[in-house]
């Protein structure tokens, strides 16, 4: 079992496959996109497997990959299925913008994914066009219709609360948990590297967006308000799906962080919000033992913050564009 200098028990990997990207949300990346890491940087399918298989040894079991967008890499069904071939990871999943998953979602299913997110703020295509950039709402829909088609699941949409952007949509969003077999998880909107969309008076606070949902019916907590990594969980009477929420901003949700990431170029960071990162590219082209992979972990782990200073004048944003992170 891997824990941290803080007791938490750390056993989710996140893994960002590529900083590109099909869309250009507001919120994460400039209207130019980023400067990209280029294709000898970034880290081979075989590379990301060595590391895998072997934090999969000592701990980690659960394995999400995210991007940029992570099925615009080219041949990622290869590193889904290999990724599946190994033992110890029983939980495999993918964040995904949803614009190729009409697509994909078939062959996602057949090599291994059970489960998916896709990230989606709006249910309007005017609006989903302005925030992303692209006119691209229509291939959404299909994205999710197909997911739950071929049986993924369960399949959650997250979306970022803005305040002035989508916060007269929270209803129609909870409303989609009445009927389709959705989870709607509501993520507070995070000031993030590259981009000056963020402004504190556009978040909207977990408990605010709760107050709304609330004249819809009582939240039901889901397993007596067991928390699924940093999300709360809950449904409403009758619902078909379930609703999360995720605090970043407002609650300290640190203390039930499981998780380190891998960003596309091969560092391993502790935390979304500290850019203290480990280099395992460099060693793992340098053919290094396992034991050093080991011990760069060990590191990881040592270095893993409590908590996020962003309620404090301490906080600086990060160097890393959540795109190259992975969120
Ligand atoms: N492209 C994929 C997607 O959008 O699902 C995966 C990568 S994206 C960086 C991962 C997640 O980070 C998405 O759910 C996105 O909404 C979230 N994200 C990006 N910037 C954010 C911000 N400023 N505040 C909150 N969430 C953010
Ligand atoms: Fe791309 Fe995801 Fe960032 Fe949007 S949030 S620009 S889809 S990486």
């Amino acid at each position: 079992m891997l824990m941290d200098n803080f007791a938490r028990r750390i056993n989710y990997l996140r893994v960002s496959v590529t900083d590109r990207c099909n869309l250009r949300c507001r919120y994460c990346m400039p209207e130019e996109g980023i400067p990209l890491t280029s294709h000898e940087e970034v880290l081979r399918y075989e590379e990301i497997l060595r590391v895998i298989r072997l934090f999969g040894q000592l701990g980690i079991n659960k394995i999400r990959l995210t991007g940029g967008e992570p099925l615009a890499r080219k041949e990622v069904l290869d590193l889904i299925h290999g990724i599946s071939q190994i033992q110890e990871i029983r939980d495999l999943s993918v964040t995904t913008n949803g614009v190729l998953l009409g697509e994909f979602a078939a062959d996602l299913a057949r090599v291994g994914i059970k489960r998916i997110n896709i990230s989606l703020d709006t249910l309007n295509r005017e609006k989903f066009a302005y925030i992303t950039r692209r006119d691209r709402f229509p291939e959404v829909q299909t994205g999710i219709e197909k997911a739950i088609e071929v049986g993924l699941s369960p399949v959650k949409l997250n979306v970022v609360a803005i305040k002035g952007f989508n916060d007269d949509e929270i209803l129609q969003f909870t409303r989609l948990t009445m009927e389709k077999p959705l989870t709607v998880r509501f993520i507070e909107f995070m000031p993030t590297a590259g981009v000056d969309f963020w402004n504190r008076d556009h978040v909207l606070t977990v408990d605010r967006i709760k107050e709304k949902i609330g004249k819809m019916g009582t939240l039901i907590p889901v397993n007596g308000d067991e928390r699924d990594g940093p999300a709360e969980r809950f449904r409403l009477q009758g619902a078909v799906g379930e609703l999360g929420f995720i605090s970043p901003i407002s609650s300290y949700f640190c203390k039930n962080c499981n998780r380190l990431r891998l960003t596309p170029d091969g560092k391993l960071r502790a935390c979304l919000f500290s850019d203290n990162e480990i280099d395992l590219r460099s060693h793992l082209r340098n053919r290094c033992s396992d034991k050093k992979l080991r011990d760069l972990l060990t590191t990881a782990l040592h270095n893993k913050p409590q908590r996020h200073r962003m309620d404090t004048s301490q906080f600086r944003k990060c160097q890393r564009n959540m795109a190259a992170i992975g969120g």
